[in-house]
Order: C-alpha cells, then sequence, then structure tokens
C-alpha cells in the first residue's frame, strides 16, 4: 500500500516538475524496443501495489511485472509492443513512452545497453558551484 501510495504522489508531482534541471538529449531512436520492455516504476516493489496502481490507473494495464532492478523496484514489460519491436499503438502510446528519454527529468539515470539516445546534464555539476 506504501508504494502504491507513492506512485500516486510521483504521477501527481510529475504534472508540476519544476524544470531546473534540464537534459540533453542528442542521438536518436534506433528502434530496438528495449526500454518498451525494461521500464522502471520507482518505489512499486511488489505485485499487490502494482494492481492496486493497474486499477487506479488504466495506463498501467499494458504492463506485466519482468522481475525487480538493483534497488528493489519492479521492472515492467509492455504487453503491446510487435514482434519486431515496434509498437502496435504508437499513434496512442501514453505520455510515458512519448516523453523518452525526458529532457528534464531523468528518474533512475539509465539508458538500455545500444540505445541511440545519450543523455547528459545541460550544465556540469561545478556550473551550479
Ligand atoms: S532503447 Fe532507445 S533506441 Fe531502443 S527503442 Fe528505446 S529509445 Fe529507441
Ligand atoms: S505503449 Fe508502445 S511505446 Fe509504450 S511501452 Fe508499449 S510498446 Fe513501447
Amino acid at each position: 500500500m506504501k508504494g502504491f501510495l507513492k506512485t500516486c504522489w510521483y504521477e501527481f508531482l510529475s504534472l508540476f516538475v519544476v524544470k531546473k534541471v534540464r537534459y540533453k538529449v542528442t542521438g536518436h531512436c534506433i528502434k530496438c524496443g528495449k526500454c518498451c520492455q525494461d521500464i522502471r516504476i520507482k518505489d512499486a516493489d511488489n505485485e499487490k501495489d502494482f494492481k492496486l496502481t493497474q486499477f487506479f490507473f488504466p495506463m498501467y494495464r499494458r504492463f506485466v511485472i519482468k522481475g525487480k532492478d538493483e534497488n528493489g523496484d519492479l521492472i515492467l514489460g509492455c504487453t503491446l509492443q510487435n514482434d519486431d519491436g515496434t509498437c502496435s499503438v504508437y499513434e496512442k502510446r501514453p505520455r510515458l513512452c512519448r516523453n523518452f528519454p525526458k529532457k528534464y527529468i531523468y528518474f533512475n539515470g539509465i539508458l538500455q545497453d545500444g540505445c541511440g539516445f545519450k543523455v547528459e546534464p545541460e550544465k556540469k555539476f561545478e556550473d551550479y558551484l
């Protein structure tokens, strides 16, 4: 339940996130499809919470649990991916997919191996000192 409430809270916060730290995204999608089977949801660490999330946020019903990451958070895979790795609902894909990788927030700080994008902060840490 705690994880589910956190997910709700993050969903809410994502609508108002202050765009202070921006990232530079270069490269392009090479359509390998890896990100659709490696979706990280912060602080969702058990099936019960995930089912609650799916109940209240229908967008999550397309995902199934694939495992857990090094932090114990769930890794999800999408059931709407075609065999060739492309998206079967591309024109109607959710915001989560449209915005990947985001320019102003980069949650778990990873890109899949071989991803055609590169993400780095617009400013270095030293520039903020
Ligand atoms: S992992 Fe990167 S290159 Fe592969 S489909 Fe996702 S965004 Fe495109
Ligand atoms: S909806 Fe499409 S783009 Fe989004 S995770 Fe599923 S297959 Fe990938």
